[in-house]
Parts: C-alpha cells; structure tokens; sequence
C-alpha cells in the first residue's frame, strides 16, 4: 500500500539567474535586518515580524528556492528547485513533485 501523492509545480525560467541573487540577497539581509529593529523596539513588533517573514522568503526565492504545500496536512515547506520529491516535517508522508514547463 503506498501514500504517496504527486504535486504539479510549474518550473520558473531563470534567465536572470545572478543579476537577481545580485539584487535579491542583500536586499533580504536589508529587509531582515530592518525587520530585527523594528522587532527590539516592540512597537514596530508586527512590522518587524512580517519584515522578517518577508525577507527569509525572498532569501527563500533567491536560492532557487520553491514553496510547496503537503497535499496531506496543507503545510507549506520550502524545497530546492528540480527536487524529485519532498517528506513533509509535519506528517511525515512522502510527496513526488513533477516539474511541469510554463
Ligand atoms: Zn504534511
């Protein structure tokens, strides 16, 4: 008896490859760092916090990053481009991911 669902992803061309981790990266360091301030202040606390949430995504994104959802439990994982398959951290069941061309 086998578990294991297929996700369709769509691949996203990276023409740009370096000019965006060029642009990307210290971006997110900025807008985490930003984030870290707002946070120490307590008033910007909520600011802060998305700032920082915001920032760890772009990161996310700027290293070929994707953001998948289990299809068991709807948890949203981060796994590498081209990955054949993830094991969510939440339910523990395995997913096949199949790259699909825009
Ligand atoms: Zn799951």
């Amino acid at each position: 008896m086998t578990d294991i669902q297929t996700i369709q992803i769509e691949i996203k061309k990276s023409k740009t490859g370096w000019i965006r981790k060029l642009f990307f990266f210290p971006a997110a360091i900025f807008g985490f760092l930003m984030g870290l301030v707002l946070c120490v202040t307590i008033i910007g606390i909520i600011p802060g916090f998305f700032m920082m949430t915001g920032s760890v995504g772009i990161f996310m994104t700027g290293l070929n990053y994707r953001q998948v959802t289990c299809p068991h439990c709807n948890k949203k994982k981060y796994v590498v481009s081209q990955a054949e398959d993830f094991k969510c951290d939440r339910c523990r069941k395995p997913t096949i991911i199949e790259w699909t061309k825009p």
